[in-house]
């Protein structure tokens, strides 16, 4: 089916370069009524439109170092509430954050107070052999999210977003150098946010050497839990 019965409010964990912005944007096709927020998105277009939000984020970025927690959860929150998205009726997919246990408690603390909070949460499971080499092939029209990757899913004009026609961007951060950075941060502080999740019954995981391989795995289990559990 591509309908959802239950509000699926759901949290896709994975290390840089799993291919969350991938699975988000199939689910967004799979399902219409979803709609995602993705915090590595919302900090790279405060970069390119040089807010002052925009030039912190860009020294941490460049480090591979996470924000704040504060800070990163404040940005999401607003975007929750602005968008209407508050509501125990309301299906959204969050893309990298939470990532911290400490975030993972501020979000819940937030979502409660309007009676809300997050349905699922699926880690995508990818060997490390697999998404190192992708970080280097990896391209991305800032204003949307939407990535390309010059060897599985290049653009139709080289360098050029498909849709709009606008550029695309080099990430900073795809640099072997920063990337293998922003893992060491990934493996340091996703387990305690894991183990907060599998603690409350709301922690899956799927794995796969490729995005093609998690796709369908994922959309069974989103069907499976939107349909009753
Ligand atoms: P991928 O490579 O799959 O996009 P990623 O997790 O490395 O995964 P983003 O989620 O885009 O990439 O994050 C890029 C950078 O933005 C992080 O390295 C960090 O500096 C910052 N960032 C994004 N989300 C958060 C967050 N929830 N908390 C703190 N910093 C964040």
């Amino acid at each position: 089916s591509t309908g959802l019965m239950n509000p699926l409010r759901l949290l896709l964990l994975g290390a840089p370069g799993a291919g969350k912005g991938t699975q988000t944007a199939r689910l967004l096709t799979k399902f219409p009524q979803l709609n995602s927020v993705s915090s590595g998105d919302l900090l790279r277009q405060q970069i390119q439109k040089k807010t002052p939000l925009g030039s912190l984020a860009a020294s941490y970025i460049f480090e591979g170092k996470l924000l704040p927690d504060e800070v990163v959860t404040r940005l999401i929150t607003t975007h929750l509430q602005e968008a209407g998205w508050l509501s125990p009726k309301a299906t959204w997919l969050l893309d990298g954050f939470p990532r911290t246990l400490e975030q993972g408690k501020m979000l819940r603390t937030a979502l409660s107070k309007y009676d809300t909070g997050l349905t699922l949460v699926v880690e995508l499971d990818v060997p490390e052999s697999v998404i190192l080499e992708r970080i280097e092939n990896r391209y991305v029209h800032i204003p949307s999210g939407r990535v390309y990757n010059l060897q599985y899913k290049p653009p139709k004009v080289p360098g050029i977003d498909d849709i709009t026609g606008e550029p695309l961007s080099k990430r900073s951060d795809d640099t072997a150098e920063v990337f293998k950075k922003r893992l060491d941060e990934y493996h340091r502080t996703v387990g305690p946010l894991k183990d907060f999740y599998a603690k409350r019954g709301l922690l899956k995981a799927v794995s796969g050497d490729t995005s093609d391989v998690i796709t369908p795995k994922l959309f069974k289990l989103i069907d499976k839990y939107s349909s009753g559990h």
